[in-house]
């Protein structure tokens, strides 16, 4: 068996060690001779994987008692309509636009209502976070929505925007347990787990109790995006993606062994340090982002020169470094350190980039 090194921007990484567990658990879960993804959702062993997941990840993140936890489909894409549904209550919500995952919400949520983009940083390729301390937010805005870490284009909020009072909801698929966050500050914290926590199928929304008491703000919202059914069934009104879940749980599990949260993003700094500090003395490849707003995630990054980006992609997938070819909107090269990439990726990676670097600049 031979692994490579995978810098897919998602689905993702996963850590070794969660995919070797459930290997073993695979055809007998725990002796009850079957794998999980034969048990019946409404088992005691599977209610029981439910529960640990989300008390695993209320303890990792720190989530308030006056916030329910989801783990439902449709992805991070769905999402972006369930936001409005439920939660557009005077009909107007203030979106800042940051790169395409932002627009494409935006563009959904404007089927349910008024959409104000209060800010973009389209003009430069969304190569960076716009200033947010001093938005002009709408007063009747329901909430603002941010995506939070931008998966494509590589850029972070470092700070929150200001939403002058206004309940935030923010898309963390690609920075999902990377780093400690104070979850108070959210109305919605919510993401698709495939980026940085499990695998396809499953999304993951945390949303402040109060906010969906009430119902969903579109009446004709469907069954299964009525978060507060699904809050009230606790992610059981119908099958939930039993397997992914599962999953998700190991690598909460895998997450507090490496130190929480704390131990995450120290892990994620150091190695996101090991390729910012190389890109930014290369003389051949550049990072394409605002250093303040660098991703500890995702890192794009370029050689100037389209042949020789694509010559650098094909020569690091022949060495085993699999899916460095930029978003095909920003071409490229894109390297995804997630949580589950180890250091040993990264330091090989680089020294790999200085090797074609050497080779190809006379
Ligand atoms: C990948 C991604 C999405 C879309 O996720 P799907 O699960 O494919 O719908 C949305 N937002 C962000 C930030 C992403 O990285």
């Amino acid at each position: 068996m031979s692994r490579v090194y995978n810098f897919s921007a998602g689905p993702a990484v996963l850590p070794e060690e969660v995919l070797k567990e459930a290997a073993e658990e695979m055809l007998d879960y725990r002796g009850c001779g079957m794998s999980v993804m034969e048990m019946s959702h409404r088992s005691k062993m599977f209610q029981q994987i439910i529960d640990e997941a989300e008390q695993d990840l209320r303890d990792l993140m720190n989530i308030p008692d006056n916030y329910k936890v989801m783990f439902l489909q449709g992805g991070a894409s769905l999402v972006f309509a369930q936001v409005p549904m439920n939660l557009m209550k005077n009909g107007k919500a203030a979106y800042i636009i940051t790169g395409q995952w932002a627009k494409k919400a935006a563009a959904e949520a404007e089927k349910y209502g008024e959409v104000v983009r209060v800010a973009s940083s389209a003009d430069k390729t969304f190569s960076y976070i716009p200033d947010c301390s001093d938005l002009d937010i709408p007063e009747d805005a329901d909430y603002v929505y941010i995506c939070e870490n931008n998966t494509i284009y590589g850029t972070k909020y470092k700070e929150l925007p200001n939403t002058k009072g206004h309940i935030l909801v923010s898309d963390v698929s690609s920075c999902f347990l990377s780093e400690p966050i104070d979850v108070s500050k959210y109305g919605v914290v919510y993401g698709g787990v495939q980026k940085n926590v499990g695998p396809a199928g499953v999304q993951i929304v945390i949303v402040r109790e109060d906010l969906i008491a009430d119902g969903p703000a579109v009446a004709q919202t469907p069954t299964m995006c009525d978060w507060k059914i699904q809050a009230d069934n606790k992610s059981l009104y119908n099958t939930p993606p039993c397997y992914g879940i599962y999953i998700c749980g190991k690598v909460f599990k895998w997450i507090k062994k490496m130190g929480g949260l704390e131990g995450m993003k120290a892990h994620n700094e150091k190695k996101a340090a090991i390729l910012y500090d190389f890109l930014d003395q290369s003389k051949l490849f550049k990072g394409t982002v605002e250093k303040k707003d660098r991703s500890l995630m995702n890192v794009p990054f370029v050689t100037g020169d389209a042949d020789l980006d694509a010559k650098f992609v094909a020569e690091a997938k022949a060495a085993g470094f699999e899916n460095l070819k930029g978003h095909r909107t920003v071409g490229g090269m894109r390297a995804s350190i997630y949580n589950a990439m180890p250091i040993e990726g990264v330091e090989k990676l680089v020294a790999f980039m200085k090797k074609f670097e050497e080779e190809n600049t006379k």
